[in-house]
């Protein structure tokens, strides 16, 4: 397929977050305009678009006039109208992702019985109709809402018949209890021509104390064998979904050395902020040239690199302010990135820091760094 780049193309992103601040942020080098719909006056996109509409990007109205004259469209968040995307795309709208990909990914229960159709490693799993119809002989598992779960928000572990009593309402999914050894992600880009490219992949490093995600390093600590299996199965997803544009693949490699996929993410990615810094190409250049039909970059990584979440400081609430970012700045290799959030709250992501070093241990010094400095307060 041709590459429809050119003087005057207008890329409008449904959702106006920090991913559409950093794909503007790409799509200035390449002067491509874009134009963004959120339904908040103060989004992150809000002050860095070329045109800004305020509006719920879950309406089908709202898309379908936001749409019309654009002449590609893509997403930062998957909770959009897929049949407005639809209908903008019989109307010659080009959509990326298709909006056949986005419905099978935005429910997780069609997206693990699409792994299963496919041949693609994933847990075992069953659809129940609600979390209360999960049984205590099926105990334990993991539990999960079929929409609208997000940052493991939705997702709950069943060991107890106490933990029975808790489970969520609506239709779920339960699925077999992963033993992980480690938690990796796969960026991929696919473009119109089914040509890919995948990002090194990505190690998780869970904080055991508070259960959450500590930071992120890649290329990951596997070895080249696993590292090329991960990849492959990234491919092997985008493949079947047709995808146009980045796609996240979240994965379990297993105590027993399997490598099994939990999950996918139609955009860029959290797992991925690290290329900007540590890459060749970053993720977001990718996403552009991906569904602009470019020829995709090199991922090659330049340094060994991680990330670091910045989140509002528990007991803070109000308009934000960064402490410790002179100390931060004075340092080499680290690289902060705010979201243009005005108000901190706690634990709400207000950006990110990149951190490159040469070695393991030199990483995980200036990581501990960072985190001990940096400050979202109010
Ligand atoms: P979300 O979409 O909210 O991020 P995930 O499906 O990624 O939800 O699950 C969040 C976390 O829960 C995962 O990162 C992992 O730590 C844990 N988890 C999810 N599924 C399983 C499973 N089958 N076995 C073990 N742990 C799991």
């Amino acid at each position: 397929m041709k590459a429809i780049y050119g003087d005057n193309i207008k890329l409008g992103i449904l959702g106006g977050g920090q991913l559409g601040r950093m794909l503007i942020q790409e799509a200035a080098s390449l002067d491509v305009k874009i134009h963004v719909l959120d339904p908040a006056a103060d989004a992150p996109c809000a002050e860095l678009a070329n045109s800004f509409t305020q509006g719920d990007f879950r309406d089908y109205d709202t898309v379908m006039a936001f749409g019309a004259d654009k002449d590609v469209l893509t997403i930062e968040i998957e909770d959009v109208s897929v049949q407005a995307l639809k209908d903008l795309q019989t109307k010659g709208v080009k959509v990326c992702p298709d909006p056949k990909a986005l419905e099978i990914i935005k429910d997780k229960g069609i997206q693990k019985q699409f792994y299963a159709d496919n041949a693609i490693p994933t847990s075992d799993f069953q659809l129940i109709a609600d979390g209360g119809d999960c049984k205590e002989e099926q105990l334990p598992t993991v539990l999960k809402l079929r929409t609208g779960g997000y940052d493991g928000k939705g997702v709950m572990l069943l060991r107890s018949n106490e933990d029975l009593k808790n489970a969520f309402a609506g239709p779920c999914l339960i699925e077999d209890l992963v033993d992980i050894e480690k938690e990796l992600s796969v960026i991929i880009a696919r473009n119109a021509d089914g040509q890919t490219a995948t990002f090194p992949v990505v190690e998780l490093v869970f904080d055991p104390v508070a259960n959450l995600v500590d930071y992120l390093f890649a290329p990951a600590e596997i070895d080249a064998d696993l590292a090329e299996k991960a990849k492959k199965l990234a491919t092997q997803v985008a493949d079947a979904l047709s995808f146009e544009g980045i796609l996240a693949v979240e994965m379990f490699l297993t105590k027993s050395g399997e490598v099994l996929v939990n999950e996918v993410a139609p955009r860029t990615h959290n797992s991925g902020h690290h290329t900007i810094e540590a890459n060749i190409t970053s993720q977001f250049g990718q996403h552009l040239r991906s569904i602009l039909n470019l020829p995709l970059g090199s991922t090659d990584t330049l340094r060994l690199g991680a990330m670091v979440n910045i989140v509002g400081e528990p007991e803070f609430t109000g308009p934000v302010k960064y402490e410790g970012l002179n100390e931060l700045l004075a340092t080499e290799g680290v690289y902060p990135h705010f979201y243009g959030k005005t108000m901190t709250k706690p634990y709400r992501k207000m950006g990110h820091v990149t951190i490159l070093a040469e070695t393991k241990t030199a990483l995980e010094e200036k990581i501990r760094f960072v985190k001990a400095t940096l400050r979202a307060i109010s």
